[in-house]
């Protein structure tokens, strides 16, 4: 595998300046809205790990990110928490329809990150939809999808509501998350994958994380990535 392009040290922004969160080890010390900090103070959330650390304060100030950390490393707040203020600082509301999606390999672990999005999430007033096929009723969803702020979904069910719901829109998209990225690769899902990035708006943040870094994780960065910033954080050995 050619190397991953590694453009900056952790911490370090855009314009070459050093970030002042790149030291921070607990959440309360992050630049983020008190709706936020409350949610992880429920969820006792304190100090971050590794992978949280490392790309907060890149993707809290908008970029993207290509997040490599093993499972178990804490990847769902990493992206949950760019997420939510992203949303937050854009003030979006009720009519403002889709601003984010975040994709997940399974229905299982789709409906485990659905459910950290909603307690961490609980004092924004965001609204949320857990589409992933089975036995939930697409006609109903169908009627639902386009007033909702957050979609968690699997690929396949996103790309039926792509090609079948009247009217779905996700033009004014803010951020696109796919999480566990190998995985999504690994069921086969690539194809799909194509398929609902070639219908986004080019204008978003996307975050990509993955707990391997593979050819098709690097293929799929280089698709829906834009100068990422390459955060990959291993076991001491
Ligand atoms: P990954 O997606 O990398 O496999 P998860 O996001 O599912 O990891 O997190 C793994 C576990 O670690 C979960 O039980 C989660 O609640 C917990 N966790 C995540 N971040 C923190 C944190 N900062 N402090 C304490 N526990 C955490
Ligand atoms: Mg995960």
């Amino acid at each position: 595998l050619e190397p991953l392009p590694h453009k900056a040290p952790v911490g370090c922004l855009p314009d070459g300046s050093f970030s002042r969160y790149a030291g921070c080890d607990r959440f309360s010390q992050l630049p983020v809205s008190k709706k936020t900090k409350d949610g992880l103070i429920d969820c006792k959330f304190k100090t971050m790990t590794d992978i949280q650390r490392a790309s907060l304060p890149h993707s809290l100030c908008g970029r993207d990110i290509l997040g490599a950390a093993k499972t178990g490393s804490g990847k769902t707040l990493a992206f949950v928490i760019p997420v939510l203020e992203k949303l937050y600082k854009a003030r979006w509301g009720d009519e403002d329809g889709v601003g984010c999606i975040i994709m997940s390999p399974t229905r299982e672990l789709a409906g485990q990150l659905f459910d950290v999005l909603k307690s961490v999430g609980k004092h924004h007033g965001f609204s949320a939809g857990l589409l992933i096929g089975g036995r939930k009723d697409v006609d109903t969803e169908k009627e639902h999808v386009n007033s909702l702020n957050i979609l968690v979904c699997t690929p396949g069910r996103l790309l039926q509501h792509m090609d079948e719901t009247p009217n779905f829109d996700c033009s004014q998209l803010q951020v696109l998350v796919l999480d566990e990225a190998d995985r999504i690769l690994d069921v086969g899902f690539k194809r799909e994958l194509n398929a609902i990035i070639s219908q986004l708006p080019k204008h978003r943040q996307t975050l990509l994380f993955s707990a391997t870094q593979t050819k098709s994780v690097q293929d799929l960065a280089r698709l829906s990535l834009k100068d990422p910033e390459y955060l990959g954080v291993h076991e001491e050995s």
